[in-house]
């Protein structure tokens, strides 16, 4: 046993190398979410714009059923978003927490595959 077999890992000095990354995942799907929000927001709004302006058209509006597709599917969609940045920000605060990545229905640790798929994921695969 010779003092020349010490050495230390770089790692070693990081807390945990899969949080690290787990914060910046989530902060720039977080960003990603935020944009969809905004672009949602502004698409909708320009949909229902568009939409008064055919309103004077005495004939039966063809695009009416069209602009009312448009505007449910932007709808969900930017539900969907908010759900993300709602989802995003939760885990955020459990990487704060230091609960992040353990299934909080039965306390096991959450697969990394699984989390690296969703990072905001609240449950292990076999709760979820
Ligand atoms: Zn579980």
């Amino acid at each position: 046993m010779g003092s020349g077999s010490f050495h230390v890992e770089p790692d070693m000095t990081l807390p945990e190398p899969g949080v690290a990354s787990a914060r910046e995942r989530i902060a720039s799907e977080r960003a990603d979410a935020a944009h969809r929000i905004d672009f949602l927001t502004a698409r909708l709004a320009d949909i229902v714009e568009g939409s008064h302006l055919s309103t004077d058209d005495d004939e039966h509006d063809p695009e009416g059923s069209t602009v009312a597709f448009e505007r449910a599917q932007t709808s969900s969609l930017l539900d969907d978003a908010r759900r993300d940045l709602d989802e995003l920000a939760a885990a955020e605060r459990r990487l704060d927490a230091g609960t992040y990545g353990v299934c909080e229905k039965c306390g096991r640790p959450i697969g990394p595959e699984r989390l690296d798929a969703l990072p905001a994921a609240r449950r292990c695969i076999d709760c979820a």
